[in-house]
């Protein structure tokens, strides 16, 4: 037994699909103790779109700690929290003419998805938010009620409560019209079907298995809101920070959520950081009806704010993040189309935040175990794990691109093998 299975709760998770000790990381390679190299096709459950200790964000870090900068502030004025905000406004919000102001929640994702949800009750008098078949918000107790998941929801001990929910862009496949289904429901006094304060949804759902929702869908749902006075709440912790290949998930829409959650990559960094950004119009909170200790994280602030001038300054990175999203999808179609079979595989997802679903979640947890074999670091997700999901640091340059999809390629032929056509013909060379 080693230290962890002697003393850390059976709660742990990742860590047993990848049981070594790591010790080192430095861009797009973890280092285990033992001092092997491991390439990171997980980042941090895209928490390090920018890579391990990025060089550039790290001077900004060592630079303010070595000059005694604030730590920790309460939500007290800092000139960090100057700097983030200034830089979040100069290089994000106001070139894309969005206009929101920043709450400052508790430093993870599930803290701002309860804010707001929160604020959409408070704002709308009104019970019930609407979320969507594989969505996930988080763990705390409201982010839990809208998410799918049930071995997640059913771990609450308690009803999810305050929620009901629809079925997510192409659930029912490509033909069926979700959103009139929606309408018709909302407008029927007798469905059953109550008014909810708010809708919340993924733009790409992250842990419901790269499902994206197509653009159509976004722009219908945000015109029912309005039809209906719903607030619409876009879920940007997974799919924001550049991985759909711009920096919200939803621009490719074109619609301008009322309330947006931002985590994850945030900080650039790896630090915890999470803000809910809310159209001025509907910042009714007084003062400090929501509250917390470690809102705003003044380390964060300050590799945030380096991260948004270092990459989002112009839409260099941008761009070359849409043609690594290129060499991905084509190189994910490429090894699906090997099998030419969709219930055995196929590729799904959007940007940069792709995977290939495997017929299920046995054989999928076998390609990414024999990857681990192979020194890459990818992981699973989707309802029954049976999506490989591919959430690689943006900053991945396209040699080490091309080395992980190899190792991907070569682990998934080898797992799915006996699936592979021209065996299944016995034609020989
Ligand atoms: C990870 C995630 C959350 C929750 O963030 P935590 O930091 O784990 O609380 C919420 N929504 C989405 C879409 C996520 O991917």
């Amino acid at each position: 037994m080693n230290t962890f299975e002697q003393h850390e709760s059976e709660v742990r998770s990742y860590c047993r699909s990848f049981p070594v000790i790591f010790d080192k990381a430095q861009g797009v390679y973890l280092y285990s103790a033992d001092g092997k190299a491991y390439l990171d096709f997980l980042a941090g459950a895209g928490t390090l779109n920018y890579g391990h200790n990025n060089p550039i964000i790290k001077q900004a870090l060592l630079d303010y700690i070595s000059n005694d900068g604030i730590t920790h502030g309460l939500d007290m004025y800092t000139k960090a929290k100057e700097q983030f905000l200034k830089a979040l406004n100069k290089y994000i919000l106001e070139p894309r003419g969005l206009d929101y102001v920043c709450m400052f929640t508790g430093p993870t994702g599930t803290n701002a998805v309860e804010a707001a949800l929160k604020l959409a009750r408070k704002i709308k008098g009104r019970t019930d938010i609407l979320s969507f078949t594989n969505g996930f918000h988080g763990c705390s107790l409201g982010s839990l009620a809208v998410t799918g998941n049930s071995s997640k929801r059913l771990a609450a001990g308690l009803p999810s409560q305050g929620v009901q929910r629809l079925p997510y862009s192409g659930y029912f496949g490509r033909d069926a019209d979700t959103l009139a289904m929606m309408d018709k429901l909302l407008s029927d006094p007798s469905s059953g079907f109550d008014l909810p304060a708010a809708v919340i949804f993924e733009p790409i759902q992250g842990e419901g298995g790269l499902n994206a929702a197509s653009t159509e869908w976004m722009q219908g749902l945000a015109a029912l809101c309005k039809k209906h006075d719903i607030l619409l709440i876009a879920d940007n912790i997974q799919c924001g920070n550049g991985r759909s290949g711009q920096f919200f998930s939803f621009e490719e829409a074109g619609i301008v959520p009322d309330i947006v959650t931002c985590s994850k990559s945030l900080s650039g960094y790896g630090l915890p950081f999470a803000i809910t950004l809310i159209k001025p119009e509907l910042d009714e909170w007084t003062p400090g009806e929501h509250n917390g200790t470690f809102r705003g994280n003044n380390h964060a602030f300050i590799t945030a704010a380096k991260t948004l001038e270092t990459y989002w300054a112009d839409d260099s990175f941008a761009k070359e993040v849409q043609h690594k999203s290129e060499i991905l999808k084509q190189r994910l179609e490429a090894i699906a189309a090997k099998f030419d079979d969709p219930s055995l595989i196929f590729a799904k997802g959007r940007g940069f935040m792709r995977g290939l679903q495997i017929k299920n979640g046995e054989l999928a947890a076998e390609i990414t175990q024999a990857c681990f074999e192979q020194q890459l670091i990818i992981e699973t997700s989707g309802s029954e794990d049976q999506v490989v999901k591919c959430l690689i640091p943006l900053t991945i340059s396209e040699q080490d691109l091309h080395k992980g999809l190899d190792i991907l390629e070569k682990c998934t032929l080898e797992v799915l093998a006996k699936y592979l056509p021209q065996q299944k013909s016995g034609a020989a060379a």
